[in-house]
């Protein structure tokens, strides 16, 4: 784990020890554009605590969870992203890209390719919604 932290690009980018775009900071989370965009907005939503993908998710993060979807509003406000046209989603394991939680928000979805919609389609077994993240960790809580 300590060596995990040590290596994670994402964790080193939110400790400013490696660049990256930070568009948004505070104690929980940290929003960075996407080094790859897809689309004219394109922001990755990332805990500040190591957690590896929406999978390891546990009963305690619920809260860090709740954190790092209400961002998602704080992000389009500030960047001026039309909902209707904003998708969001996690990577599910084994397609994950990066190791270490982050949530995508890519706007708008009319300027996307035809495979870049299809790769971030959440409900598909690669891509899945943040509804579907919370649902499941509720569920693990029984
Ligand atoms: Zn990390
Ligand atoms: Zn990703």
């Amino acid at each position: 784990m300590a060596h995990q932290l040590a290596t994670c690009t994402f964790c080193k980018i939110i400790r400013n020890e490696e660049p990256g775009e930070k568009i948004y900071e505070d104690e929980d989370v940290t929003c960075i554009k996407d080094i790859n965009p897809v689309s004219t907005h394109h922001y990755l939503i990332l805990p500040n605590k190591h957690i590896r993908n929406a999978k390891t998710l546990q009963p305690e993060d619920s809260e860090l969870f709740d954190k790092i979807v209400a961002a998602v509003d704080i992000i389009s406000e500030k960047m001026n992203l039309d909902p209707a046209s904003t998708r969001t989603g996690f990577h599910w394991p084994p397609f994950n890209t990066v190791d270490h939680l982050h949530l995508h928000v890519i706007s708008p979805v009319e300027k996307m390719n035809a495979i870049r919609k299809v790769m971030f389609n959440p409900n598909t077994f690669w891509f899945v919604s943040a509804d579907y993240v919370k649902s499941r960790l509720e569920d693990s809580k029984l």
